[in-house]
Order: C-alpha cells, then structure tokens, then sequence
C-alpha cells in the first residue's frame, strides 16, 4: 500500500502519527482529502475511536482552540485527544448518530431550517385577509409570544384538570390516598399533615366531604404556611396550638390543582411530568384546533393553505405545490412580491430535493425529532449540509446507510458524492457492503475487538484490501456466501392481527408466524416500525396484561405518548405466547452509575464473592459494602460515580475522573479487600474476556458472562459506563441478559434493526443467538434491512411498496426462496442479487 502511484491521485493527504485514542494501539497512517473514506471493522475494533475520537476530536479542538484563549483554557480541562501529530486536517463536522435521547424539542422544519423559509414565505409573499397588515416571520411561530394562540400558549392542546382526574376513587379517605395525584413520598404525608392542622377531616370518605372542602383542597390558589405536629390527628393538633407547643416545623400548602400544573411546567425530571400528566385530560385547543397559532397568523395562506396545514404535507407533496411557484409570474399589482416568491420558493425546492433524494419525502415538516429514528434524523442533517455550500470541510457520518433499505443506499450515495463533488472530504464508519464499495479508501481496523483490536490493518485503494489475510471485512468483501443448504422451519401457529390503524398503516390485516425467526422488510417509511416496534408490542403487552413499563430514561417519552394505535386487535393465536420482550438500542441507563455488570444482574453474585472473603468477614463487611450505590463503601466525594461532572459554560458539561479516589469509585477501605489478588475497583475494570478466566471458581459469574462474550461483547470492561456504549451495544447487552434467563420457550422477542453497528462478522453471531432462542421454542421477529438475515430467516413479511401514504400494505410474504421470484418487490430484487 501507499505506493507514488496510488497517492497521485489524491489532493493530499492527512497524515495520524502515534494514535492511542482508546484502543488504538499507536497508529499511524495517511488518509486522502477530497475523498471518499470509509472505515471498517468489526465492532468495538476502534473504527470510531479513529473518526471520530481522533481525527474528529483534533478538529474540532484546534477550532475551538482557534476562537478564543478562553475556550484553550476550558479545553485544559476537556479531553484531548491521544494522538502525537496530525497534519493536514480541515475543519471537520460530525453527523453523529445520537447515543441517547434528543436534548432539544426540534422538528423536521427546524432541523432543515424549511420553517424559517416558510416563515419569510408567509410574511411577505402571503396572501393577507382584505385589511390585514403584514406580520413578521416570528408570528408565525408557536414559540414566539407573536405567534402563540391565546388560548393554548401555542402548545396545540388544553388540559382540563377535574375533580375525576385528580381523586380517582372517591370512596377512599385523605389518608388512604384519594388525592391521587399528590406525591407518594414524604411530600405527600406533608400535605395530609397540614390538612390535618387546617381542621380538615383526613379520615372520612372523600366523598362524604362537604364541596367546599373538595373544592378549596383541590383548586385553592392560596398557600397559607401553619405549623405541622407530623402524625397526629385533628383533636391533638388543635390541643397543640391552643396550647402553643413548638410545631415540628412550619409546613405550606399547595392545592392539587396548582400543584399538578406547577409539576408539569417546572420539573425537570420527565418522571415527574409523566406522573402529574396522568391527572390532565388533554383535548385539542378549541380556538386554533391543534395548530398552535393564532388567529391572525392562520389567516395568512400560501396556495391555499395556512402555514399549519403546509407543515403536515408530506415532503413529496410539498414538492408539487411549491413547484408552478418557482419561476417567476409576473405580477403587475405586486411586482416585488412576485420576486420574493420566486426566490423562496426556488430556495425551497432546491433545499427539499436533497431531502427528497435520501427518502425523506414521506415525513412532513412538524413531525417532531424524537419521533424519527437516529438514522433519519442523520439524513436530515447531511441533507441540510449539502445546501450550506460548505467546502473544504471533512464530513465525519456514523454509519449513514442505518435504516435504509439497499433501494434508498443509492440515493445516499449520490448526496454524499455532491459533497465531495464541492470539495469536501467524507471519512464515513459504515459496515454496509454497498457503501464500502463505493469507497476511494478504505482503512481496516481491527483484528478484532478492544484490546485485540485497535490496529490498522488496512489504508489504501479498496483492491489492495483483497491481501489483507487478517482481515475480517475482506472476507465479507470478497467471498460470497451461499444459502443453498438453508431449510426454513415450519410455523407452529400464528397471531392473526386485524384492522390495524396506525400512521401509514390503513386497516390492515396481518398474521404473524409464531415458533420460527421472521424478518419484516420494506424500504424506510414503508411502516415496518409502525407494524412491529409500535402495534404489535401494544397489542401483545395489552393481552398479556403487562405494563408497558416505561422508561425513566427516555425523555421523549410524553412526545411519543401523544400516537396510540388506533385501530386493530389480535384475533387468535395468542395462547402461543406467554412472555413479550423487546430487545432495543434505547441505552441501559443514562449515567455512569448504570454498566454492563449491573444491568445483567452478575454484579449482585459478584458482591456477595467480596463479602465472603476472609478480610470482608474479619470486618463484617456485607455485600452492600460492595456495591458503589451504598454509602458505606463508596467514595464520599463522588458517591460512587467515579466521575465528576464539570460544568462548562457555553459547552456541554464534561465528566472527568474524581480526585477522591482517582475514578475507583470506592472508599480506600472497602479496596482494602480483595478476591484472589483484585479488589472490587479492579475486578470492574477487567474485560468481559479477562474476567471469564478470572471468575472460573464461581460459576454463577462465569456463566453469565460466556453469554456476554458470545454476543461479541467480550472486549468490554464490566464496568464501562452505560454512556460510553453504542445502541448496538446496549441492544446486545439486554439480549446476553434475556439469554442467560431460564427459557421456557413461548416468548416473543421483537428486534428493530438489531445490525445497526455490526460488522458482518457480528451479525453471523446475532443470527447464530437469534436461532438459538427459536430453537428453544420461541418467537423472534425483526425489523431488518441487512440482506444476510433476511436470507437466513425462516419467513418474511414485505410492506411497501413506498414510503408513507405509498406504503403501509404487504407487498409479498413467504419463505426466502419464494420471496425472491417476486417481481415488485424491491426487496425481492435486492434479496436475489444477494442471494446468487
Ligand atoms: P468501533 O467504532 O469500531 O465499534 P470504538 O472506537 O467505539 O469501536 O471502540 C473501540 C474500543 O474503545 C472499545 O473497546 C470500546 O469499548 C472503547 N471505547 C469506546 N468509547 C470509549 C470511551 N468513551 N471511553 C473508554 N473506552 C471507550
Ligand atoms: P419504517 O419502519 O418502515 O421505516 P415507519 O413505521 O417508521 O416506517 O413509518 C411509516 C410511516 O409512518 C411514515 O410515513 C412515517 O413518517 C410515519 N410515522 C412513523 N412514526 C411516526 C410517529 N411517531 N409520528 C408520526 N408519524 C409517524
Ligand atoms: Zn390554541
Ligand atoms: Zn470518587
């Protein structure tokens, strides 16, 4: 590799000395500008410590560096990236795939900055009632005072708090807790206290209570503050008062009412908002009927709609109505507004095609961020990029063909082509074949994961990968696998679901094949997601009485209650199913206190190995003492984080190692104690693959973690916090933990998109797990795009043929060998071309 020749064609290159970001183990290598380079390797190999860690974080770094001393000195603190020399780098911009949740509420119209557009569209070049004035862009924002409706403050929706929704169940009494809506907790039994002070009775029926009492207890607006004696009841606390004796404290009241809509508002915690939203019935707005503006502001039409109506067009339609607008009709009464239309307009469509061009022509401009998947939400923004005339400048993209369909792949890949075709460079970690094909580059990492990963195999021309022998990415390149001995399974019964409504999906019947591995395929939009992640685990967790627990952790959560199904029922074939489990790339928690070993429930018997240690009884240390969430045993200045949380201004807060106890996370006493020759601190910092070895005494442990390492998690630590893991990762680590539990067979297990970040390699052992679980009589059905599992599946269910109002049908089901002779099915002519 690396020879003149090869490197002439290139505009120079940028050249990584002494790389160690991670795992990289010291590399150096040379990458072409102006290209188009994508990194391969399996997962946890070291591809996105190399993208993004390295070559992103050094950019980024010099920006900021560039900007002001004053962010030099906050970068003191940040952390550089380990690298000795990078030379030749260009400004680089990350279109990273969220790990977690959205921070902000945005929607597609913000995203792609349309709105704006449309907002100096309706401005000037609306058309005005007879008499109205002009208004400004801002008014044609619900987030602006100007252009909020009066009666909803621009949030769509009213919320009516009653009598009903605040006490439930009006045969209980204060104390048993017929205020519903009250905190549970302390702050409950206060309210009850100071209930107790004003004289109320807390231990009659709420029913048999007079109005007046209901009423003021419920809506009062006052707060009056009066002594509290905590536990006693009405005849004693008056006694206490007339007596004057020292109150436990001075308590304040706060009406139900006033207290739900106050949580609501104000919490910061979406826990909290969830509990209070229970006790507020919702309806439309009555004066702007759900869209958020005011009056004056919806007057305002553009061909015929007012600019609410515009924002629930999807992207294809839109296309139509804005195109007779794009070149210019003279207008003789308004010769300026005829040019500031024509110009917008143009803008408009010129911004909409890229968006058109990926597959994106099927959302509609409100549809709100947290409602798309991470891979959607990355085509929007690159799409907004390929308009910002930008050059010179490095893409960074994390896997931008997740979630497409091989039809969509193409599209991409002519977007991604005009930004080189600008002059930019593209440095893209991808694992889909089609992509690493059309690569200029190609730089390998691996061999494998973690520790046994982290070199570079691999830079060069895409052929010379072909005498890579190490490689794993070469064999998925240049060897073809065949599916000639594969013999799909016979169902055992199936769940037949009828009439569903949901999105795109219109009255649609479906059965669903129980006792074998089925893939559900489509191109994106088509409502694969609405068919499986959404409906059908409704429908199933609703028969089976289960709570669809939900997740403290996903913020979004009231965003995404707002679209129930609403249509469609299971009409046989449930008595197959005992048991519904979705394994999904939501993270396994949210900060550094949530890892591998606790989520999998191993840490528990790990614990208890500690507290029988000679030392750990000497000292009557319990489990507990081991466990960084007790007190007793972890470190006091960052309660068993490890980390502290710096708070930077203008940039997001960073965490970086406590000083304490230099990131153990332990107290030095409790490290004093030690299992063979490790204390608790070190045995978290073992690989999953380390600590196989090490726990080879205690089955228990080594048990559960051989499912983690045949997940291909072996390269992480147990205690790598749940922030620093990949959706693919998080996925793959529910599914080792749903593994490692008893089976009892008749479980549905639902995947959705469970490739997304698996090298090829990885997918084979997915698939080998997958099958395992149908071969111990379950279920599995998955959401997929990648070619190698729907080959392997046992039976396949195609929606489409489109996107959106053109998909949302079964385009063809059966078995893989059926599916392929199929001739209007997209899949059907991508599946035969993998196939051979
Ligand atoms: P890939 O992109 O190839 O999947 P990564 O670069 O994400 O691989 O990971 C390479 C190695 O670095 C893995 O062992 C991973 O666990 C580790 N790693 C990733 N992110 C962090 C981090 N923020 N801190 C420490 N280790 C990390
Ligand atoms: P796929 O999973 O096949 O990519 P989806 O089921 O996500 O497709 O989407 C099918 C259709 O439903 C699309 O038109 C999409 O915009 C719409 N849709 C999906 N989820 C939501 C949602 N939460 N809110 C509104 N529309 C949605
Ligand atoms: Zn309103
Ligand atoms: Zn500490």
């Amino acid at each position: 590799m690396g020879n003149k020749q090869e490197k002439n064609k290139f505009n120079g290159f940028v050249t990584v000395r002494g790389a160690r970001e991670h795992n990289l183990k010291n590399v150096d290598l040379d990458i072409p500008r102006d290209a188009f380079v994508v990194f391969t390797g399996v997962s946890g190999s070291g591809k996105s410590s190399l993208a993004f860690g390295t070559l992103f974080g050094e950019a980024q770094r010099r920006y900021l560096e560039s900007v002001s001393p004053y962010a030099r000195r906050l970068f003191n603190q940040m952390s550089v990236p380990e690298v000795d020399k990078i030379d030749g780098l260009p400004p680089a911009i990350a279109l990273q795939q969220q790990r977690g949740t959205a921070s902000t509420r945005s929607s597609v119209g913000s995203v792609t900055t349309l709105s704006n557009l449309l907002r100096m569209l309706y401005s000037r070049a609306g058309d005005y009632p007879p008499g109205q004035n002009i208004i400004y862009a801002e008014a044609f924002s619900p987030n602006t005072p100007e252009g909020a409706c009066t009666e909803c403050h621009g949030l769509g929706k009213v919320y009516e708090i009653s009598e009903e929704s605040m006490v439930p169940d009006d045969t209980l009494t204060i104390r048993q807790k017929a205020v519903a809506a009250w905190p549970s907790a302390w702050q409950g039994q206060n309210q009850r206290d100071i209930l107790t002070t004003l004289g109320y009775d807390i231990d009659a029926p709420w029913k048999d209570l007079p109005k007046k009492a209901r009423d003021w207890i419920l809506f009062t607006e006052e707060t009056p503050t009066v002594p509290v004696y905590a536990g006693y009841n009405r005849e004693e606390v008056q006694r206490f008062i007339k007596n004057k004796r020292q109150p436990d404290y001075m308590g304040t009241f706060t009406g139900v009412r006033r207290y739900v809509r106050h949580t609501f508002a104000n919490t910061q915690s979406q826990l909290m908002k969830k509990r209070v939203s229970k006790y507020m019935l919702s309806s439309e707005c009555p004066l702007c009927h759900g869209k958020r503006l005011r009056r004056e502001s919806l007057s305002v039409k553009f061909a015929g709609y007012d600019i609410a109506d515009i924002a629930r067009i999807p992207l294809a339609l839109l296309q139509t109505v804005f195109e007779p607008f794009a070149t210019l009709v003279p207008n003789a009464d308004h010769p300026e507004k005829a040019i500031v239309t024509q110009r917008i307009a143009a803008d408009f469509l010129g911004r909409l095609n890229v968006a058109l061009d990926l597959g994106l022509g099927y959302l509609t401009l409100e549809r709100s961020t947290p409602t798309l998947s991470p891979g959607e939400l990355q085509r929007l923004r690159l799409a907004t990029q390929v308009h910002s005339n930008l050059f010179g400048v490095v893409y960074v993209l994390d896997e931008p063909s997740a979630g497409l369909h091989p039809a969509d792949t193409a599209a991409l890949l002519r977007t991604m082509d005009k930004l080189k075709a600008s002059g930019n460079s593209l440095f893209i970690v991808e694992h889909e074949i089609d992509v690493i094909r059309h690569a200029d580059w190609i730089v390998d990492v691996g061999p494998a994961a973690g520790e046994k990963g982290g070199h570079v195999l691999y830079s060069g021309l895409p052929d010379g990968l072909k005498n890579v022998k190490e490689s794993l990415t070469r064999r998925y390149l240049y060897e073809p696998k065949t599916y000639a001995d594969l013999q799909p399974r016979i169902l055992k019964g199936k769940l037949i679901l009828e009439g569903i409504i949901r999105n795109n999906l219109n009255n649609l019947d479906v059965e669903i094949p129980l006792g074998i591995l089925t893939t559900v395929t489509g191109v994106s939009g088509s409502g694969k997601s609405s068919l499986v992640s959404q409906v059908l685990v409704e429908l199933v967790a609703g028969q089976l009485g289960l709570k669809m627990d939900f997740n403290e952790d996903d913020a979004n959560m009231l965003e995404k209650d707002d679209i129930k199904t609403l249509g469609g029922q299971i009409i046989g074939g449930l008595q197959g199913i005992k048991r519904l489990v979705v394994v999904d790339q939501k993270p396994i928690g949210r900060t550094p206190r949530s890892n591998l070993a606790t989520y999998t429930g191993l840490f528990e018997h790990v614990r208890k190995l500690f507290a029988n240690t000679k030392t750990a009884k000497e000292r009557k240390y319990d489990a507990g003492r081991f466990s960084f969430n007790v007190v007793k045993g972890r470190c006091p200045h960052c309660e068993g984080e490890g980390f502290v949380m710096v708070e930077l201004l203008f940039l997001p807060s960073v965490y970086t190692p406590c000083p304490t106890c230099s990131g153990t996370r332990y107290n030095p006493k409790t490290l004093e104690v030690k299992y063979k020759d490790l204390n608790i601190s070190d045995v978290l910092n073992l690989t999953v693959d380390a600590a196989v070895v090490f726990f080879d005494e205690a089955p228990q442990i080594s048990r559960a973690l051989e499912v983690v390492r045949e997940v291909g998690l072996g390269y992480l630590r147990l205690g790598q916090p749940a922030t620093e893991l990949s959706g693919g990762e998080a996925q793959r680590i529910k599914l080792a933990t749903e593994l490692q539990r008893a089976q009892h067979g008749n479980t549905l297990y639902i995947l959705d998109e469970p490739t997304t970040g698996l090298h090829a390699s990885d997918v084979e052992r997915l698939m080998a797990q997958l099958n395992h679980l149908v071969d111990e009589g379950n279920t599995v059905v998955i959401v997929e795009h990648d070619m190698d599992v729907i080959a392997q599946s046992d039976w396949i269910i195609d929606i489409g043929p489109g996107a959106g109002e053109e998909g949302g049908r079964i385009v063809i089901q059966g078995t893989p060998e059926k599916i392929v002779s199929h001739r209007k099915s997209k899949t059907a002519y991508y599946l035969k071309k993998h196939m051979g």
